[in-house]
C-alpha cells in the first residue's frame, strides 16, 4: 500500500496535492512560518472559515518550538513581581488551554526546593503557591508546604543538607512533546481546509493590488513556484525580521534573543514531579520528566544571532548546577548526556522599551500581534505555547483590520475532539482487544485518526504488536501517521513526531529494528540510507 493514497476518513491531500493547490488557490491569508505561531494561527484562521496557506521552510516546529522545557503554565515566577493581574490572565489562558486538551496537557506537580540563602522562606513561597493556586481558580491540586525531611522521602536524588524545604504545587506538560503538539495543530488546520506544506520556503514577495504574490521554493526538489493571498501571516519566529524585510513591512516592536539549553539524560526521578531550583545566579531550572529520561533546563544566554548551539560551557554549567543540588551515585558528566535541546527566546520590545538585559523576566512576558494595513501584513512577535490560543484569537482580529471577513467558527476551533469521540474510539479498541493502556496512548497520538489504526487492526490484528524495543510504536500506528503527518525525513519522524532521538542515542535510535521498519515503512530505502548517513541531523535543509 502506498502511504500517500488518500483513504476513506479524512482524505489527507498528498504533498503534490498540496503543492499543486497552493499554487492554483487565490488563498485570504498565507502564513509563513509553521512553529506555534504560524500553526494555531492557521488553525484559527482555517476554522473561521478562511481561505489558508501554511508554508513551513523546514519541518513543522523544527524552529524553536521543537526546543521549549514542554511546559504549559501560568507564570509563577511573575509573582516575585507582585503583577496579579498579569498572573490571572496567563493561569485563564493555561487552564483553556488544559482544558481543551486533557490528554495531550496533564497536570504536574513541581517540587520547588528553597535552598539556605533563598531569597524567599518556605512559609513566604508557600503562601506565593496558594496565591498561585487561586488565581489559577483552584483548577489543579491544592500547594503543599514541604519541609527538608518529606522532601528527602519523596524526592531522594534532592541533596537536602543545603535546604531550608520547600514547596509543591501544579502546572502542565505537554505529554508528547512541543513538536508534536504543534504538528497537531498543523493537521487541524488541514481539517479545516487549510492547505499546509512543509518544507516550502518564502523567498520573495511582491505586493500588487491587493494581492500579494509570493515565489516560494519546494525544498525537497528545489523547484520554484508561485502563490497568491490577500494577507500574509508573518509567524516566523525568531526569523520575523527576515521575513519583514522581503515584505517591506514594519512592526513597531523589535526583539531581543536569550539562548536556552536542555540536556536530556538518564532519569534523576521516576515521581513524575518536576523538580524546581533556584541556580547561583537565583534563576529557576529544571529537572523535567521525559519518558524513561530526565530532561535538565534551562539556561538563558544573551544572543545576536538566533542560530544557535549548545557549547561546552553551556553543558558544563548545567550539569555543575544539577550536580550540586542532586544526592546522586556520582556526579552527571557530558558522557551522560543522551541528547540536547537548544533554541532562543525571541523576546519582545515594545516601542521605545530599552531591551536592557534586567528588563528580560519583564519582556519575557509579552507576545505582540502587529497589523501592517497599508502592506496587508500580520506579524507575531515573541509569544509561548502556553499563551497560543491567544495569539490565535489575536491574529483572528488582526486580519479584519486587513479588510478580511472572518465568520465565527460553528464550533470551538481548537481542542481534542469531544468525549463521546474518545469513548467510542476506547470502546471499539477494547472490542479488537487491544488494552485500555495501549488505546489511550493510541488516542494521545492519533485522535480522531485512531479509527484509521483500528480499521487497519480490524483487517490484520498483527499490525497492533510494538515494531521495536525502543517504543511501542506499531505497525499500524505507523502507517496512519505516514498517511497524515507529513514526515519527509528521518528526523521528522524521530525528532518531532515522536522522541526517539531524544530519547535514545543516534546509534541505538538507527539500530532498533522498529524504528528502521518505521522509516522504510515510511520514506522507503531512501529514508534509511538518509537516517544510516547522518544519524544524528541537527539541521536537515537550512539555508
Ligand atoms: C529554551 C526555551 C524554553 C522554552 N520553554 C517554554 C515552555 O516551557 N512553555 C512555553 O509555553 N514556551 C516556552 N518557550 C517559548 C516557546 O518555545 C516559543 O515562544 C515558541 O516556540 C515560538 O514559536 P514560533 O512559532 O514563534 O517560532 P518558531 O517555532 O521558531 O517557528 C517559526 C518558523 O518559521 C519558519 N520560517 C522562518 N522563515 C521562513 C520562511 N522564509 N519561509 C517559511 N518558513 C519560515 C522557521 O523555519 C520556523 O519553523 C521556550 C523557549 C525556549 C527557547
Amino acid at each position: 500500500m502506498h502511504l500517500d493514497e488518500p483513504h476513506r476518513h479524512g482524505e489527507p491531500l498528498s504533498r503534490d496535492g498540496s503543492l499543486e493547490r497552493l499554487s492554483s488557490t487565490r488563498f485570504d491569508v498565507i502564513v509563513v512560518g509553521g512553529g506555534i505561531n504560524g500553526a494555531v494561527s492557521a488553525l484559527s484562521l482555517s476554522a473561521h472559515g478562511l481561505k489558508v496557506g501554511l508554508v513551513e521552510a523546514d519541518d513543522f516546529a523544527s524552529g524553536t518550538s521543537q526546543e521549549s522545557s514542554n511546559m504549559i503554565w501560568g507564570g509563577f515566577k511573575y509573582l516575585e513581581s507582585y503583577d496579579i493581574r498579569l498572573v490571572a490572565g496567563l493561569c485563564r489562558s493555561r487552564n483553556r488551554l488544559a482544558a481543551a486538551y486533557p490528554t495531550r496537557i496533564l497536570e504536574t506537580r513541581f517540587m520547588a526546593v528553597l535552598e539556605q540563602g533563598a531569597s524567599f522562606a518556605p512559609w513566604f513561597a508557600a503562601l506565593g503557591a496558594n496565591v498561585y493556586w487561586g488565581l489559577g481558580r483552584l483548577r489543579t491540586i491544592r500547594p503543599r508546604h514541604r519541609s527538608k525531611s518529606t522532601i528527602h522521602r519523596l524526592e531522594p536524588a534532592v541533596a537536602t543538607a543545603g535546604i531550608r524545604g520547600g514547596i509543591e504545587y501544579s502546572d502542565y506538560l505537554l505529554a508528547d512533546n512541543d513538536s508534536r503538539f504543534v504538528s497537531e495543530l498543523v493537521i487541524d488546520a488541514e481539517r479545516h481546509g487549510a492547505v499546509v506544506a512543509n518544507y516550502v520556503k518564502l523567498e520573495s514577495a511582491e505586493l500588487g493590488t491587493g494581492v500579494w504574490n509570493l515565489a516560494l521554493r519546494d525544498r525537497s526538489t528545489g523547484s520554484t513556484f508561485e502563490a497568491s493571498a490577500q494577507v500574509l501571516v508573518n509567524a516566523a519566529g525568531p526569523l520575523v525580521s527576515n521575513v519583514g524585510t522581503l515584505t517591506e513591512s514594519r512592526t513597531s516592536s523589535r526583539l531581543v534573543f536569550s539562548k536556552g539549553v536542555h540536556l536530556i539524560v538518564p532519569q534523576v526521578t521516576d515521581s513524575g514531579r518536576i523538580l524546581a531550583f533556584f541556580d547561583d545566579a537565583e534563576r529557576l531550572f529544571y529537572v523535567l520528566p521525559m519518558g524513561h529520561r530526565s530532561v535538565i533546563g534551562t539556561t538563558d544566554t544573551p544572543v545576536d544571532d538566533p542560530e544557535v548551539t549548545v557549547t561546552g560551557a553551556d553543558r558544563s554549567f548545567l550539569l555543575e548546577q544539577v550536580s550540586q543540588r542532586l544526592d546522586l551515585d556520582r556526579n552527571l558528566e557530558a558522557s551522560d548526556v543522551i541528547s540536547e535541546r537548544c533554541g532562543v527566546r525571541a523576546l519582545v520590545v515594545p516601542p521605545g522599551g530599552s531591551g536592557r538585559r534586567r528588563d528580560w523576566t519583564e519582556l519575557s512576558r509579552r507576545h505582540a500581534v502587529e497589523t501592517d494595513e497599508g502592506r496587508r501584513v500580520v506579524s507575531i512577535l515573541g509569544g509561548k505555547l502556553s499563551d497560543c490560543l491567544n495569539v490565535g484569537a489575536e491574529v483572528v482580529d488582526a486580519v479584519r483590520l486587513c479588510g478580511l471577513r472572518p465568520m465565527p467558527p460553528a464550533q470551538k476551533w481548537y481542542g481534542e475532539p469531544p468525549e463521546d469521540e474518545q469513548r467510542s474510539a476506547l470502546s471499539r479498541a477494547a472490542g479488537l482487544d487491544v488494552t485500555s493502556d495501549v488505546a489511550s496512548v493510541m488516542w494521545r497520538r492519533h485522535g480522531r485518526r485512531m479509527d484509521e489504526v483500528l480499521d487497519l487492526l480490524d483487517g490484520d490484528a498483527d499490525l497492533g504488536g510494538p515494531l521495536g524495543e525502543l517504543d511501542p510504536l506499531s505497525r499500524a500506528d505507523v502507517m496512519v501517521m505516514g498517511r497524515h503527518e507529513r514526515i519527509l525525513r528521518p528526523s521528522d519522524l524521530l525528532r518531532r513526531r515522536t522522541m526517539f532521538s531524544m530519547l535514545h542515542r543516534p546509534d541505538t535510535v538507527a539500530a532498533d529494528k522498529g524504528v528502521r521498519d518505521a522509516i522504510r515503512m515510511i520514506l522507503g530505502d531512501e529514508g534509511l540510507r538518509a537516517m544510516d548517513a547522518d544519524p544524528a541531523p541537527t539541521d536537515d535543509l537550512k539555508a
